[in-house]
């Protein structure tokens, strides 16, 4: 069985919809991960800031209207009367139960339940949709499925276990429907993948299922060379390895959640990637074929904070490096980047949750130094490390001020640290001269 994913642009307009609908429709028996229509969760996330900040008056205008797009989309959608009554009455039902949140006192709790309500009403409406048309569907909810564990990784054994009786006590159907992005936490509450995590959602399913392909169909035509929101003449790159699609992806190629690729790799289960809109373009195809040596393409990841760490006495000690390392461990942030010299560390987070702690702690062993505002620009592709362009990123590059590089951490990835507000220009040389063919 095939996992096809339909972000929110897919999901997010009538017409739109119904391109999904000729997409899967081919007969075969299918796996749909729908997230929720584009804009809603952003609208979610609003809302539960407002009632976090004790506006609960302005949480219900958000709900209000948004509750009326939903109607007036619903009346486009179904012209069949008893499944348009049927989700108006279950859109309703989620919109009250908005309207109740806000009375509510804020807890993470009630945030990711206000967060899930996004996916459960854009998969109800589609479901009935298939209906309408004739196609045969059913909805499989994913909180009988999906679950992560203490350390917020996916509960693989438990998802395959679910999602099988879940499947089989479900009508048999051409397409199963479920929710990308929510899911159980390991206490049973609901939670979710992280913002973008229906891609995660559906390699997660193929991982469960061993599915033959898992497809995420998009509003662009794959995974481009380049960040398109950014910069110009970018193209979509045909093929990529696992590898080159994770560094991508965690980098901050936006069109896939950071850990798509994990679950699929370790089975080689193809990851394609399709432009929704245009079906007809070849879009990207991951999988574990490798691909000539060379940088392939560019990324950039924003809200990264530097850390120096000075300690002309202690940093030669053996140890010194475990305890700052342990610092981390202890308040469960990752750390992106790291270089050393002779008197100081430096490295890079982009989880600033613990961060103060962080820094009282360090602030007992060294000096520290720190920026905000910062970006890691990722250059990927096979072997990169040894490539013959490699040597002009100095010349291409020499009026940006690069704070950090790594280079040889894996042969897949040079990375560049620099302060945000360079990021754009950055981006663009980097195309310009490395894909453009233009000389220096
Ligand atoms: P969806 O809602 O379908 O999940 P996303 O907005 O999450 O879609 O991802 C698609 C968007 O990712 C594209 O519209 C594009 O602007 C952005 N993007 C950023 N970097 C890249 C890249 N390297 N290649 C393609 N798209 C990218
Ligand atoms: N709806 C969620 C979000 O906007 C998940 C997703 O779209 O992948 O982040
Ligand atoms: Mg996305």
């Amino acid at each position: 069985m095939k996992v096809l994913k339909f972000g929110g642009t897919s999901v997010g307009s009538v017409e739109n919809m119904h391109n999904v609908k000729e997409i899967i429709n081919d007969g075969d028996k299918k796996v749909v991960v729908l997230s929720a229509m584009s804009g809603t969760t952003n609208q979610l996330v609003s809302i539960a800031q407002d009632i976090s900040a004790g506006k609960p008056n302005v949480a219900i205008d958000k709900i209000n209207n948004l509750h009326e797009t939903y109607f007036s989309t619903i009346d486009n959608l179904l012209n069949d009367a008893l499944l348009n009554t049927d989700v108006k009455n279950y859109v309703s039902s989620v919109f009250e139960l908005l309207v109740d949140c806000t009375n509510k006192e804020f807890s993470e709790a009630l945030e990711n339940q206000i967060l899930a309500q996004g996916e459960l009403l854009s998969t109800y409406m589609f479901n009935s949709y298939l209906r309408q048309e004739g196609i045969s569907a059913s909805l499989l909810p994913a909180l009988n499925f999906m679950r992560i564990d203490a350390f917020k990784e996916p509960d693989i054994k438990y998802i395959k276990q679910h999602f099988k009786s879940v499947l089989n006590n479900t009508e048999n159907s051409e397409v199963y429907i479920t929710q990308g992005f929510i899911c159980l936490d390991d206490e049973g509450g609901i939670s979710n993948l992280q913002r973008g995590g229906s891609d995660y959602t559906a390699t997660i399913i193929g991982a469960a299922i061993k599915a033959e392909e898992v497809q995420i169909w998009t509003d662009i035509d794959g995974m481009h060379n380049n960040d398109p929101r950014y910069v110009e003449n970018t193209r979509a790159i045909s093929n990529l390895s696992f590898e080159e699609a994770a560094e991508l992806a965690y980098f901050g190629a936006k069109i896939l959640h950071p850990q798509t690729v994990t679950p699929v790799r370790k089975d080689s289960i193809p990851v394609r990637l399709k432009n929704t809109m245009k079906p007809a373009a070849h879009g990207t195809l991951i999988s574990k074929s490798t691909s000539e040596n060379g940088i392939k393409a560019i990324a950039a990841k924003d809200n990264i904070i530097a850390i120096k760490i000075k300690s002309a006495r202690m940093l030669q000690a053996h140890g010194f490096l475990k305890k700052v390392f342990e610092i981390f461990e202890t308040y469960q942030t990752s750390i992106d980047m790291i270089t050393t010299s002779e008197v100081a560390v430096s490295l890079t987070i982009d989880d600033d949750k613990n961060l103060d702690k962080i820094l009282a702690e360090l602030d007992k062993i060294a000096l520290i130094e720190v920026d905000k505002n910062q970006s890691i620009v990722c250059l990927v592709g096979h072997s990169v490390v040894n490539h013959q362009d490699t040597y002009k990123l100095f010349q291409i590059l020499q009026d940006v001020k690069i704070r950090m590089i790594s280079y040889g951490g894996s042969n897949n990835n040079i990375s560049l640290l620099i302060d945000s507000k360079d990021k754009i220009n950055t981006l663009q040389k980097l195309n310009d001269y490395l894909f453009e063919l233009v000389t220096l």
